[in-house]
């Protein structure tokens, strides 16, 4: 790209790839503790640590990274034809101008959403996205994000320095509903870890990236909405587990652990698992019919007509 300097080009590479680590181990979820310090380059770190708004690292020339804080609704962020983001940026920025040069450029930027408040918000990463245009009226930058940035593939260099401005409009749209979608799954992840103690119910498992929020009724039905009531934590075990019905839950929310149907997934006989397969025993045979470790606030747990659903398979796709 002309004018503009190599290092700064390869913090920016850098940036996007170590982004697209991040949320290959935190997801949409990434604690602040774990954003802000930022990635090793050239000798130094380049933090990416923004209150709110617009940052740039101390490496760089132009503007990084642009953030947006829970206040702001994202609903209202989508742009009227849901092809851009809308960014509104304060009028004291001293920095909105270097964004404005930056996109002139053909700069990329990481745009950081928080869907966990304070005391320990997390963000949730779109890397790499791009100013389309700005409305200096209502103080708006446009973003557009490439349907990459929001896969969970890192971004091609050339990928990116290309696709800036020449990217269909249903591709925009794509990219868009894909963040919308990730926000809500985000949100739904942050209700439900917080409403039941950010462990698994039923190992308590707490190591946080390894914990999901699954769905009781899934989202293909549309009773599978993103309400706490319909949401289970569960870590990457015994999510897997449930969802291929090897581990189930009644309507009084205790486990069901499927023997012949894990015995069929291990290829053993069934009289054989217990002895064969100490880790199926110990880490699924065991919890059968232990209650869920649930909070007792009727709010905080799932509802027992989702559940009764799930367990009586009366789903609709
Ligand atoms: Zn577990």
């Amino acid at each position: 790209m002309e004018g503009v300097p190599a290092e700064e080009l390869e913090l920016r590479e850098a940036a996007f790839a170590h982004c697209a680590e991040l949320r290959r181990v935190w997801g949409d979820s990434v604690p602040a503790k774990v954003l802000w310090p930022g990635f090793p380059f050239r000798g130094g770190r380049v933090r990416l640590y923004s209150v709110q708004g617009i940052h740039k690292p101390k490496q760089g020339e132009f503007p990084l990274t642009l953030l947006t804080t829970l206040a702001s609704p994202y609903h209202d962020e989508l742009s009227q034809d849901q092809t851009s983001i809308r960014y509104d940026y304060s009028p004291r920025d001293y920095l909105n101008d270097g964004v404005k040069r930056a996109s002139e450029l053909g700069l990329a930027f990481v745009y950081q959403v928080q869907v966990k408040p304070k005391p320990d918000p997390e963000y949730l990463l779109v890397s790499p996205v791009f100013v389309d245009g700005w409305d200096d009226r209502t103080r708006t930058f446009f973003l557009s994000a490439l349907p990459e940035s929001v896969a969970d593939l890192p971004p091609e260099p050339e990928l990116v320095a290309d696709a800036a401005h020449s990217l269909p409009e249903h591709e925009k749209r794509t990219a868009l509903r894909l963040v919308e979608q990730r926000l809500g799954q985000a949100g739904f992840r942050k209700e439900v870890l917080a409403a039941q103690r950010n462990r698994c119910t039923v190992c308590e498992l707490r190591a946080r990236p390894l914990v999901d929020a699954a769905h009781v009724v899934p989202h293909a039905d549309p009773r599978g909405t993103n309400e706490v009531r319909n949401g289970l934590a569960l870590c990457a075990l015994h999510h897997r587990a449930f969802d291929t019905d090897v581990l189930r839950i009644d309507p009084d929310a205790v486990v069901h652990v499927d023997e012949e149907r894990l015995a069929k997934f291990a290829a053993l006989a069934p009289d054989a698992l217990r002895r064969r397969d100490p880790a199926a025993v110990h880490q699924l045979l065991d919890h059968h019919g232990r209650p869920l470790r649930l909070p007792k606030d009727p709010r905080k747990r799932p509802d027992p007509e989702l559940l009764r659903l799930r367990w009586e398979g009366r789903l609709g796709a």
